[in-house]
């Protein structure tokens, strides 16, 4: 048993909204099809706060595809910490990656990426950053 695991299967979703105006109004939807967690690093929201510290990462990034920009599918919920490192970078979908599959998560708490798709995401994000407070 470790600290946290990666889900057995793909990330599937329960909602699919459409027809919102901005990416922001699609937060609630997100924040509960991703279980109040960063989808990159498992980090939790803390309970009752709206803070800053959670948001709408789009996973084709808006500068390269501003067509999928309200896209729901392409929209992710991520802490600020993964957001940010994420930037513009081209990664395999997490939702289908960050899995027990894919990823181990070792006893210490520290992640291994099984499969060369689960390494890119861990080095781009900085999954087994041990200075990383999250
Ligand atoms: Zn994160």
């Amino acid at each position: 048993m470790s600290a946290f695991d990666y889900p057995i299967a793909p990330h599937t979703r329960k909602h699919g909204p459409v027809g919102y105006a901005t990416y922001a109004a699609y937060r609630p939807w997100l924040r509960d099809d991703f279980t109040f967690r960063c989808v990159y690093c498992l980090a939790r929201e803390q309970w009752g706060r709206v803070t800053g510290e959670f948001g709408v990462d789009h996973f084709q990034p808006q500068a390269r595809s501003p067509h999928q920009a309200l896209d729901y599918e392409n929209l992710l919920y991520c802490c600020q910490s993964c957001n940010a490192l994420k930037g513009n970078a081209d990664i395999p979908d997490p939702c289908a990656i960050l899995t027990a599959e894919h990823v181990c998560v070792k006893a210490d708490g520290t992640i291994e990426g099984l499969t060369l798709a689960a390494r890119k995401i861990i080095r781009v994000l900085a999954l087994d950053s041990e200075s990383c407070n999250r």
